[in-house]
């Protein structure tokens, strides 16, 4: 049985303690994931904060940043051994994790370290009342020891996305990958080693939120910061544990994402657009789309070629190459999204396709497979139209004017993300400005700069990380005066 060990000082460290990684495919186990407790996370904190003092806070920006490159060419070197953890772990098909999560996963590395390399700083001249004036600047310090706790649905992408500033702005970092998904955050424990990161700098530890290690670590008094990517209401209970200590957070949480589809549209393109959005990681993305606006002139014609879209989806294993569409990450987790299948159907929704589970061959009958599924004829108010599922999913409604839809996206508690398609420039313009959202895509879905800011507004996260404003939470400003 292959064993997961947490990654700690340098090392692969064993628990006394294992829990059962599954594979999303069948149901078997794949490994035995060693369960960090309280002391071993204690070890993690001391030996990230032990290389913050030592030999990762005495580098100069310039040999950190070498190293992180170094982290990102030897991610990329070993991008087999990655892309084949990732896909194990997630079920995932290898054509989406080749394209999007280990390549992101390195560049997460090369694009913080430049960031960090060119990013200016303040500079003022004052004037004294002895005329000889003052200089400010301000410099940047790491705030310390990270906390970084994560989900399953891109494991790397959204570990490194954090880490990789976080090491780029020279803080020490303790991991905490999700239950679900423990092996590529431990495969890169080896990179780090390999490419000479300093030991304390990376550590990994395992298992589960409360009383496991993502209790032990966020309530850690020796984490100085913590960021955080999951679901609302961990988030919330992350935040209460930072409290004690008053340590500042970054959370990046649920959705309930709407696109918007005037009848102007580029028809083909807003499909091709949101069969992505919704069908995406088999739905587990958190910018993927659950609601679907089209104005009523469209309506049939979209309803009828989304269906066509969906059931063109291939259900299979990630190796193989005509695979559109994996499983879910796990049986609870199919269990959830086929809670809200019948819950569609008990609230009186017409399925357009899916509903259900997919027939599939021999041992794969034990995966954790769902259908596609579209739903039309349900109100706004109905649980699969306001609550998160992060399945392959969505509700169509019809519209009739810009304000309605503007509205009805809003009457949400989240506020991640959203697309408009039209070709009306300045109603596209217009909507966007209006929607409460982090993130509005015109036109497209899932195309970003890394540069630039990403967050949630309402109950969708707190704080924007990406770009300079991820440096923003990984360090600590502060002005120094000299008087001449
Ligand atoms: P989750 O909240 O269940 O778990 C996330 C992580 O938190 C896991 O590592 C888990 O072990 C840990 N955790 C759980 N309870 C904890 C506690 N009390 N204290 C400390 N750690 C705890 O989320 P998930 O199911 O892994 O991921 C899916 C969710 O993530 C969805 O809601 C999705 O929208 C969201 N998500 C958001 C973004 C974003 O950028 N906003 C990106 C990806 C996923």
């Amino acid at each position: 049985m292959k064993q997961i060990q947490n990654f700690i000082n340098g090392e692969f460290v064993s628990s006394a303690k294992t829990f059962e990684k599954r594979s999303p495919l069948n149901n078997a186990v794949i490994a035995a994931v060693h369960e960090a407790d309280q002391t071993q996370v204690d070890a993690a904190v001391q030996a990230a904060r032990s290389a913050l003092q030592g030999a990762w806070g005495k580098l100069t920006i310039v040999d950190r940043v070498e190293l992180l490159y170094g982290v990102a060419n030897e991610i990329n070197r070993r991008f087999d051994e990655f892309l084949e953890a990732e896909c194990a772990d997630t079920g995932k098909p290898m054509s989406l994790a080749r394209h999007i999560d280990i390549p992101r996963g390195a560049a997460n590395f090369k694009i913080f370290a430049d960031i960090v390399k060119n990013v200016p700083t303040e500079f003022f001249e004052m004037s004294t009342p002895d005329g000889r004036g003052a200089l400010n600047y301000a410099t940047r310090s790491p705030v310390g020891v990270v906390g970084i706790v994560c989900p399953w649905n891109l494991p790397l992408l959204l570990m490194t996305w954090k880490a990789g500033p976080a090491l780029a702005c020279g803080n020490t970092i303790v991991v905490k990958p999700s239950e679900e998904t423990p092996q590529t955050a431990t495969l890169l424990g080896e990179v780090m080693n390999s490419v000479g990161i300093p030991k304390g700098v990376y550590n990994v530890v395992h298992g589960f939120g409360p009383n496991s290690a993502g209790e032990f670590l966020t309530r850690h008094q020796g984490v100085n910061a913590i960021t955080f990517t999951g679901e609302t209401r961990t988030g919330a209970a992350i935040m209460k544990a930072a409290a004690d200590g008053a340590r500042p957070v970054s959370l990046e949480m649920g959705g309930k994402n709407p696109a918007i589809i005037f009848a102007d549209c580029d028809f083909d393109a807003a499909i091709e657009g949101t069969m992505r959005s919704v069908f995406s990681n088999c739905g587990q993305v958190c910018l993927g789309t659950e609601r679907v606006y089209v104005e009523r002139p469209l309506f049939e014609k979209f309803v009828a070629a989304l269906k066509q879209g969906a059931e063109s989806l291939k259900i299979g294993v990630p190796n193989d190459p005509s695979t559109g569409i994996g499983p879910l990450i796990s049986q609870e987790h199919k269990n959830k999204v086929l809670s809200y299948y019948q819950k569609a159907c008990d609230e009186g929704a017409f399925i357009v396709t899916g509903g259900g589970v997919p027939t599939m061959e021999s041992d794969l009958a034990n995966g954790a497979w769902v259908q596609p599924t579209i739903w039309t004829g349900l109100g706004d108010d109905a649980a699969v139209c306001r609550e998160e599922i992060f399945g392959p999913c969505c509700h169509i409604f019809p519209f009739d004017s810009e304000e309605e839809v503007i509205r009805r996206a809003n009457d949400t508690t989240y506020g991640l993300a959203a697309s408009v398609w039209t070709s009306n420039l300045q109603r596209a313009h217009r909507v966007a400005g209006k929607i409460e959202a982090g993130l509005v895509w015109v036109n497209s879905w899932f195309l970003r700069d890394l540069r630039t800011p990403f967050g949630g507004a309402k109950q969708s996260g707190i704080g924007r990380e990406g770009g300079v404003h991820s440096l923003e939470f990984y360090t600590e400003l502060k002005n120094i005066c000299i008087k001449l």
